[in-house]
């Protein structure tokens, strides 16, 4: 499984739709300062349910929407579309390609999508359980990332090794079963 594209539209400074494609194996933006690199990572997040703004680098959830240049004006909603290679299976759909998008507007509502069907994010959560990609994931270490793993308790540790070992899954539907 690997991430084959994203296509990013209204998404900060990408005000027209873009398509980047990604081949198997390690790719590297590069940029002068202020070009959109960093915004490309949080499209990701964000696009695979990142509800705090802090961590994407914004005022606001709404402030991700692009809001215009002196010679464009704002849109009206940013949408992410994130297309997974999924031949290996490794996310729990019996398809070869799986697309998971968001989208916001500006009245604040959000809508999630898997293969263009509407669901909920919880959805999207319990697909990438497991996999270390997810708001609690490891697949996206950030600038300090490395250090708080160095620094992390053992019990956060803990934690981070049951993501990776597939436990996580099993601890959350244990503990929903209990609050029912
Ligand atoms: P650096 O090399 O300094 O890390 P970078 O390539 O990572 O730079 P980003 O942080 O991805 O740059 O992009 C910053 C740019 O995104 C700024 O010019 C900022 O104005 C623009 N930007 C952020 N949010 C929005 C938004 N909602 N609408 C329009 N532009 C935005
Ligand atoms: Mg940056």
């Amino acid at each position: 499984m690997y991430l084959k594209a994203i296509e990013i539209i209204g998404f900060k400074s990408f005000a027209d739709r873009q398509r980047l494609d990604f081949e198997k194996g390690i790719t590297c933006v590069v940029g002068p300062n202020g070009c959109g690199k960093s915004n490309v990572v949080d499209s990701v997040r964000w696009a695979i349910g990142e509800m705090s703004w802090k961590s994407l680098r914004s005022a606001s959830m709404i402030d991700i929407i692009f809001n215009g240049t002196a010679r464009r004006s704002p849109l009206n909603l940013a949408q992410v579309n994130m297309i997974f290679d999924n031949e290996s299976r490794k996310l729990p759909l019996d398809f070869n390609e799986i697309t998971v998008s968001r989208k916001i507007f500006r009245s604040g509502e959000s809508e999630y999508f898997l293969n263009k069907v509407q669901c909920r994010l919880r959805d999207i959560r319990d697909l990438f359980l497991d996999t270390g990609i997810g708001g609690e994931g490891y697949a996206i270490i950030d600038q300090g990332g490395v250090e708080s793993v160095l620094s992390a308790s053992a019990e956060q540790r803990r934690e981070m090794f049951e993501e990776v070992a597939g436990v996580s899954k099993y601890k959350a539907k244990r503990e929903e079963a209990i609050r029912r």
